[in-house]
């Protein structure tokens, strides 16, 4: 049993917190908004006033925040708090600029650091099986893989400071990119007069297959589990989509990496979220799509 420290404890964390407590470990808690405080005390975590009294007395800190701005907020707090040699894990989806800032910072205070972005949702939070994307030093690493295996069933080690984040926004730009094509073609099929389901029987075993169709097709009928049955309701939401687009446009533009279908892409969802989409399932961009000539 560990002494961990979870800082964040909303739609994400919350989840993760409780399976934490759940393993056995003994968590305390802390998060800016009352009321999600007291739902992680109700699942076993011990709250905290503040971000200090937290980390105190923990081996291991996890924050769960936003974006790069709180997560560069809390950790000083954190660190300031901790003896050298704590592990902080950030799971938070945010920049790669700001991640190395924070390992940075960790580094300067003697504490090992891991950026560990997540992807499968409020369900693979809930049910343990996320998918943790990991950067930070071997030591670092093997540390953090005992914790991150009662939250997560996949746990990959990218490289070095930042790598997580890195893998995190390539592969949610492949997806916003995909689904964007998945959603094109059922709409050109409709135009042309073809089923949905014929084209869901071709080309989800033939060379257009991908995630975005074969596991999550953003028509209703032939993935029952899909969001496109349930009147698109998240799943993963439309803003978070746009969010992540937009962390990789950061990263093209700081790189000097060629991205023109990524960018497309974060305008696209751009667009969608101004026509008062934010909270749908980003697969319900297929409907800008239909209204579109
Ligand atoms: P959320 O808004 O539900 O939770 C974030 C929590 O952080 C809030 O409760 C907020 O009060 C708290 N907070 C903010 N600043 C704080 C501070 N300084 N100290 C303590 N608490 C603070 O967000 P979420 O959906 O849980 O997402 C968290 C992160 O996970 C984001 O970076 C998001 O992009 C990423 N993510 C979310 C999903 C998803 O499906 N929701 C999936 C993958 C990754």
């Amino acid at each position: 049993m560990a002494r961990i420290a979870f800082i964040g404890l909303g739609n994400m964390g919350g989840p993760m917190a409780a399976n934490l407590v759940k393993a056995g470990h003994e968590v305390m808690g802390f998060d800016l908004a009352a009321p999600v405080l007291q739902a992680a005390e109700e699942t076993g975590v011990k709250p905290a006033s503040h971000i200090s009294q937290a980390v105190m007395e923990a081996e291991t800190v996890v924050t769960m925040l936003p974006q790069g701005k709180h997560v560069l907020t809390a950790w000083p707090d954190i660190l300031k708090s901790v003896p050298a040699g704590t592990l902080v894990i950030d799971c938070s989806t945010i920049d790669v600029e700001s991640a190395r800032k924070a390992h940075e910072m960790a580094k300067a205070a003697g504490c090992l650091s891991l950026d560990a972005p997540v992807s499968g949702g409020t369900g693979g939070a809930t049910a343990g099986t996320l998918t943790f994307m990991a950067g930070g030093s071997d030591e670092s690493f093997a540390k953090a893989k005992p914790i991150l295996e009662k939250m997560g069933k996949k746990i990959v080690h990218c490289g070095e400071a930042g790598a997580g984040q890195a893998a995190k926004i390539c592969n949610n730009m492949i997806l916003g990119i995909s689904m964007i094509g998945v959603c094109e073609a059922f709409v050109l099929g409709e135009k042309l007069g073809l089923s949905h389901q014929a084209l869901f029987d071709v080309a989800s075993t033939s060379s257009g297959q991908c995630w975005s169709i074969n596991t999550y097709c953003p028509v209703p009928g032939p993935v029952p589990t899909s969001p496109a049955n349930n009147e698109y309701k998240p799943g993963f939401a439309a803003a978070l989509m746009l969010k992540d687009l937009r962390l990789s446009q950061e990263a093209a533009l700081s790189s000097g990496a060629s991205t023109p279908l990524g960018a497309e892409a974060a305008q696209l969802y751009a667009l969608f979220e101004k026509q008062g989409n934010a909270g749908k399932d980003f697969s319900a961009i297929i409907e800008m799509f239909r209204e579109q000539r």
